[in-house]
C-alpha cells in the first residue's frame, strides 16, 4: 500500500510498503480518513530519534487518526462496517501486571503507531483491535475524530491532577500539548485557566478560549501573575507542559499549599528544581505518560460540546502533499497547533 514512510532521519517518501495487516477475530480494519501530524513524528523526522527510541528502518508515521470500519473480526460485537471512528494507538498486553491495574499506558511491552519498530497510519488502511477503537459520535468529524489523540493527553492531565470543582489551573507552555492540558482542565471543572508562553501568537490561540487566560512571560512571570490574582494563595493545580529545564526553577513557586504539580512535557537533559520549596508546600507531584481510558470520555466532552478542538486545526493536506505538510510542522510557525492529512477524500 502506498504510504507516506520516514526512511531516514531527514528524509520522507510517499511509496508502496508491504505492510503485515492480516484481520485476528478481535480485530478492525480502518480505511484512514485523517490523520494528524504530531510533534513526535516531526521530531523522528527532523532528529531520527526521540530518547532511547531510534529509526533504524523504514517507518511509516502518524498516530493521530480517524476513519470507517470497512472489516470487523469474527469476534467483533460492538462495532460494524460503515462506523466512523478514532483509534488509540497504543496497543498493551491486556494481560500484563499494568493492564491489570488499570495503568494500560505504562505497559512495558505497549506497542504504539510510528514508534520504532511500529508503523503508524499515513496509509490507506490499518488494522486495530477493537478494544481500541472507538466510534464518533454523528456530531463529531473526523477532523475532530483525529484531536482526540492529542486531546487524551490533556484529559490524561486533567485525571492525574484530580481536578475539584472551582480549581484554579496555571499551565508552562502553550504549545498544543499546553493548549489541550488547559482545555480539559476547563472541562474537568477549573474555574479558570492562566497559561504561560514567550509567543504572543500561540498566547492569543488559547486567549481565544473562554476560561483561559494567556500570561506572556516576556512582561510578568506565571508565578507573579498567579500569586496577584490569588491573593498569594497559588494555582491549586499547575500543569508543566514545555519540558523546558528553566521551567522547573519556580515551578513551585506557583502552585498553592498542597496544590499538585502535574508533569506533562518532555525536558531533552535532568533538572534541578526547587525541592525545599515543593516539600514546604507538601506539593503533590503527578506525571502524565500518554493516557489510560480516556478517549470515551474525550469523545463525550468533544459530542457535548463542552470542548471544541476544532479552531484548533490551522492547516489540512492532501495525502500527495505530506511532504509538504510536514516541512510546514517542521518549520514550526508559531500560529499553527495541529495540521492534519486527509488521507481518503
Ligand atoms: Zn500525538
Amino acid at each position: 500500500m502506498r504510504a507516506l514512510v520516514l526512511e531516514k532521519k531527514g528524509e520522507l517518501a510517499i511509496r508502496d510498503i508491504q505492510l503485515d495487516d492480516r484481520v485476528g477475530p478481535e480485530d478492525v480494519r480502518i480505511q484512514i480518513h485523517t490523520v494528524g501530524i504530531c510533534g513526535s513524528d516531526v521530531h523522528y523526522y527532523t532528529h531520527g530519534r526521540i530518547g532511547s527510541y531510534v529509526v533504524e528502518a523504514p517507518m511509516v508515521l502518524g498516530h493521530e487518526a480517524a476513519g470507517t470500519i470497512i472489516e470487523v473480526g469474527t469476534d467483533v460485537t460492538d462495532l460494524r462496517i460503515g462506523d466512523r471512528v478514532c483509534m488509540e494507538p497504543g496497543v498493551p498486553n491486556l494481560a500484563s501486571r499494568a493492564s491489570k491495574l488499570g495503568k494500560y499506558n505504562v505497559d512495558p511491552a505497549v506497542r504504539f503507531w510510528a514508534t520504532p519498530p511500529i508503523h503508524g497510519v499515513l496509509r490507506p488502511s490499518v488494522v486495530h483491535p477493537a478494544a481500541f477503537t472507538f466510534k464518533l459520535p454523528d456530531n463529531v468529524s473526523f477532523a475532530e475524530g483525529a484531536m482526540v489523540e492529542p486531546f487524551a493527553i490533556g484529559m490524561q492531565a486533567a485525571a492525574q491532577a484530580r481536578i475539584r470543582p472551582g480549581d484554579v489551573a496555571a499551565v508552562v507552555g502553550c504549545g498544543p500539548i499546553g493548549i489541550m492540558a488547559a482545555l480539559a482542565a476547563l472541562a474537568g471543572g477549573c474555574a479558570k485557566v492562566y497559561i504561560s508562553d514567550v509567543s504572543a501568537e500561540k498566547l492569543a490561540i488559547a486567549g481565544s478560549y473562554d476560561g483561559i487566560v494567556p500570561v506572556n512571560i516576556r512582561n510578568e512571570s506565571l508565578a507573579s501573575v498567579v500569586a496577584r490574582e490569588t491573593d498569594g494563595w497559588g494555582a491549586d493545580v499547575v500543569f508543566e507542559a514545555s519540558g523546558n529545564p528553566k521551567a522547573f526553577a519556580d515551578l513551585f513557586a506557583i502552585v498553592r499549599p498542597a496544590g499538585a504539580v502535574v508533569l506533562i512535557g518532555l525536558p531533552v537533559e535532568q533538572v534541578v528544581f526547587d525541592v525545599t520549596g515543593a516539600i514546604a508546600k507538601e506539593a503533590r507531584i503527578e506525571t502524565v505518560f500518554r493516557y489510560a481510558n480516556v478517549f470515551d470520555r474525550a469523545l463525550a466532552l468533544i459530542a457535548a460540546g463542552k470542548v471544541d478542538l476544532k479552531p484548533l486545526v490551522t492547516g489540512t493536506y492532501s495525502f500527495e502533499e505530506s511532504i509538504i505538510a510536514f516541512e510546514r510542522a517542521a518549520s514550526g510557525r508559531p500560529t499553527d497547533v495541529k495540521l492534519q492529512i486527509l488521507v481518503e477524500g
